[in-house]
């Protein structure tokens, strides 16, 4: 018998089914790797294999991470770029992240990942697109170091082509030829790319951004991934600086550059998107593509504020991200969903970003950013088991009426169980494997070299 496992007793079940059903005082059955039943009153009857008690915890689905550079865990709070906008953030950290090898990639990914699951991350993706001359299977490692967490991963293989010499900002030792971008792209997706049902690794193609690749490139990466039936991504609209750059160099605004390269699709997802018109914002629309809405990086570097609301009322797919560690710089995505909420209301109003609306982007929205709300994102029977707990009963929760909106209202901080396809990972705010913590300290080390340059 697949090993069965019981919640019972919980303060809440927030489900995100299609009803948004809401179960106080509930239960839920895992068996394997899958959800099988929930609801209030008696549970089912056992034997279980685990009972797990929810008094003072609310359960919700396991959250979705949309956006991030995990290797930037190195570069966090890093004199010189912490207080800087975009591209001289760039241009300073070019120089640091120059340095980044096979350990430091696999490390800073363990960190992550690791900081994720706390919060309540269970299914993550990453955006990695600096690759130093020798050092081209770093990708490999960060699904070696998700696989040995226990998370789902969808790591994007990122890419530059465009180094300063030929009008772009990074160095030439970091950029590569387009013939050796697409030739990996391929040999990552033949060798990861899972499109099964529940699969725990989904490769995407994410050229860095519209100034780091050349139209060529854009188009080629497209046509690579609708013949392979994987996702696309990229940075779009995240500054002033990037308008301009975008109308200067190639004669468009970002968003209808987007649409001339074949990119204005469903199968693509987009990480800011802050400076839109009414006419961006109604082909993003239109086309049903994704956002990776990163608050906490957009408040750091002074980028602005989206317009989410616009953009869901819009039809666009909207989920969370942490973003980069050097631009946030941590990957607790619980609190990014307060910062959502809190910086939709700056923007918008009170009325704009409830608390269940920023908890849903956290998990469904998310989930149909990466184009898997039938398998994760929704606590429903047949969907995997994907779940977090987040304890209600301390200090800081006292006195919250509403415990769900207590979740963001009071500042949850990290988890207390969380569960990825129907494993345990995460007990009592403690990872269960208590010797990855003995990676922090070489995590330190390398970091420590790495600025110093
Ligand atoms: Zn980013």
């Amino acid at each position: 018998m697949e090993k069965r496992v019981l919640f019972r007793n919980l303060e809440a079940i927030v489900t995100f089914d299609p009803a948004e059903r809401e179960i106080p005082g509930g239960w839920l059955v895992v068996e394997g790797n899958r959800i099988t039943a929930l609801g209030d009153g008696p549970p089912p009857p056992g034997p279980y294999h685990e009972l797990i008690d929810g008094e003072g915890k609310v359960l919700v689905p396991g959250l979705v991470n949309t956006h991030h550079h995990l290797y930037q865990t190195l570069f966090r709070a890093v004199p010189g770029a912490a207080d800087k906008e975009l591209f001289d953030w760039l241009v300073f950290l070019y120089e640091r992240w120059r340095g980044i090898d096979e350990e430091a990639v696999y490390v800073s990914a363990l960190v992550g990942m690791m900081e994720l699951l706390l919060s309540g991350c269970t299914t993550t993706t990453d955006h990695l697109y600096l690759f130093p001359r020798g050092k081209e299977r770093l990708i490999d490692l960060e699904i070696e170091a998700a696989q040995e967490l226990g998370i789902r991963f969808h790591p994007t293989r990122g890419s530059m082509s465009l180094s300063r010499e030929e009008g772009g900002l990074p160095p030439p030792d970091v950029v590569q030829t387009e013939e050796e971008i697409l030739a990996d792209s391929e040999r990552l997706i033949s060798r990861y790319h899972d499109p099964s049902f529940g699969a725990m690794v989904r490769i995407a193609l994410a050229p860095c951004s519209p100034f780091s690749v050349t139209r060529e490139l854009m188009e080629e990466t497209a046509e690579l991934a609708r013949r392979a039936g994987v996702l696309l991504h990229t940075h779009l609209a995240e500054t002033e600086d990037e308008e301009e750059f975008c109308r200067e160099k190639l004669g468009l605004r970002p968003v209808d550059y987007l649409e001339e390269v074949g990119w204005l699709e469903e199968d693509v997802w987009l990480a800011h998107l802050v400076h839109l018109n009414q006419d961006d914002i109604r082909k993003l629309g239109k086309a049903r593509v994704g956002m990776a809405h990163c608050p906490s990086s957009n408040m750091l570097l002074g980028s602005g504020l989206a317009p989410v609301r616009e953009l869901l009322a819009a039809g666009v797919k909207v989920g969370l991200a942490v973003d980069g560690s050097a631009s946030n710089d941590h990957s607790n995505l619980i609190r990014e969903a307060r910062q959502a909420m809190l910086v939709a209301r700056v923007r918008d109003g009170a009325e704009a970003m409830p608390a269940r609306l920023a908890l849903r982007l956290a998990t469904l929205g998310g989930a149909q950013v990466l184009h898997r709300e039938e398998e994760i994102g929704s606590l429903e029977p047949g969907k995997c088991a994907d779940l977090v707990l987040f304890d209600v009963s301390g200090l800081e929760f006292s006195g919250a009426a509403d415990p769900v909106a207590a979740l963001l209202h009071c500042a949850t901080q990290h988890a207390d169980t969380v569960m990825v396809n129907g494993e345990i990972l995460v007990r009592g705010g403690r990872l269960v494997n208590e010797s990855l913590y003995d990676v922090v300290a070489r995590h330190r080390e390398i970091a420590a070299r790495l600025v110093r340059g």
